[in-house]
């Protein structure tokens, strides 16, 4: 083998995003395990939270799941097609416009209540379109408030024309599994629950899940533990990273103590340091805050980001790696790091999954 860059190359040329399909279904089977109860859907918004719903939603619905979340109805006409003629129901959080009922319809996508106006003019316009019911236990976001709930609950009859399929509410805190508030929107639910019984109830998103059986009523509605392996930062995990991105290394040089590394100069050599710089940056989705103890591998050795993360480049610190580095070899990122890398940049994986790059080949295994 020749020692030249361009003859040793042995990476895929172009950075890479690596979704794993079977790892998604293998979470989908975790979370069914862990709430033997319930039923599991899949909150798939956001393009199956930036993965690809067109990929994401076939995987999930081979793994057994008949009931899809999203935001907006564009979403949901998305999921209806990825599913190809494979029955299931698709909510679609965000409510719906009278404009849009047509749709709904014709699709069989069924919108998601969040106000007492909104049931009304279902019951006047299409009253034939499944739905489901949001209450507000404590969220303050969507969903019918206080004053409406108790409304609708002193009046129950007021559903009785519609098909509703779900009741439903959101946890605010379910990431703090010590947040008063989490008993607090669990009793309301429940209430809510016990006043409008037969109707199918979900209340708890991923992390929601893990706060135990009481927890999780009728249908589970988890996203991120589907596709990033880790609800919550520090915790035991039941579930599997899905999503790597491997950048190949364009140029390795030897620093000198006293050399800076990129722009604002803000890294400086201590010492004689190997820095590999590498084709990804933040157009991929690699925030510029990862810059602050963000980090790839390369095989298992951990590659420290060094200095500001650029648009197309990240310089990494090879200094640890024992065997030989080539241009051309990748250096991994995310993957079992993906909630660090969020804490390294003062955010949630949520965000930066949402926003991988539209420049990644994107290779689905399966
Ligand atoms: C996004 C969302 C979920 C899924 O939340 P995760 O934390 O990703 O599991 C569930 N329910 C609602 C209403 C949501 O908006």
């Amino acid at each position: 083998m020749s020692d030249t860059g361009t003859s040793s190359r042995r990476a895929h040329p172009a950075p890479r995003l690596i979704i794993d399909l079977a790892a998604i279904k293998r979470n989908y089977a975790a979370l069914q395990t862990l709430a033997p109860t319930a039923s599991v859907g899949a909150v798939v918004k956001a393009n199956g939270y930036g993965l690809g719903a067109a990929q994401v939603v076939p995987a999930l619905a081979d793994a057994g799941c008949r009931c899809f979340y999203v935001a907006h109805t564009s979403e949901a006409r998305e999921a209806r097609e990825a599913l190809a003629g494979r029955p299931a129901d698709i909510f679609v959080f965000n409510g719906f416009w009278p404009s849009e009922l047509a749709e709904l319809r014709q699709l069989s996508l069924f919108p998601v209540i969040n106000d007492l106006q909104q049931l009304e003019d279902l019951r006047a316009l299409a009253p034939d379109l499944p739905c489901a019911i949001h209450f507000d236990t404590g969220m303050s976001r969507l969903g019918l408030d206080a004053a409406e709930t108790e409304a609708l609950l002193a009046d129950p009859a007021r559903i009785d024309a519609l098909d509703v399929r779900q009741i439903m509410s959101h946890l605010a805190c379910s990431d703090d599994p010590d947040h008063p508030l989490n008993e607090q929107q669990r009793q309301r639910f429940e209430r809510i629950r016990h006043a409008l019984p037969g109707i199918p109830a979900s209340l708890s998103n991923s992390t929601g899940t893990l706060l135990g059986q009481a927890y999780h009523f009728d249908m589970l509605r988890p996203g991120l533990a589907l596709f990033s392996g880790m609800p919550a930062p520090g915790q035991a995990s039941p579930f599997e990273p899905v999503v790597a991105i491997d950048a190949p290394i364009l140029q390795i040089r030897t620093l000198q103590p006293g050399d800076t590394v990129g722009y604002g100069a803000c890294w400086t050599a201590d010492r004689p340091r190997r820095v590999a710089t590498v084709a990804a940056g933040y157009a991929d989705g690699l925030l510029r805050a990862f810059g602050n103890g963000g980090y790839g591998r390369i095989g298992e050795t951990q590659v420290p980001i060094l200095g500001r993360v650029s648009m197309d480049l990240i310089c990494v610190d090879i200094d640890a790696v024992e065997e030989p580095v080539r241009p051309g070899d990748p250096v991994r990122f995310l993957g079992p790091d993906i909630e660090n890398m969020a804490d390294s940049a003062a955010t949630i994986s949520y965000e930066f999954l949402v926003r991988l790059g539209i420049r990644f080949d994107r290779s689905y295994l399966r």
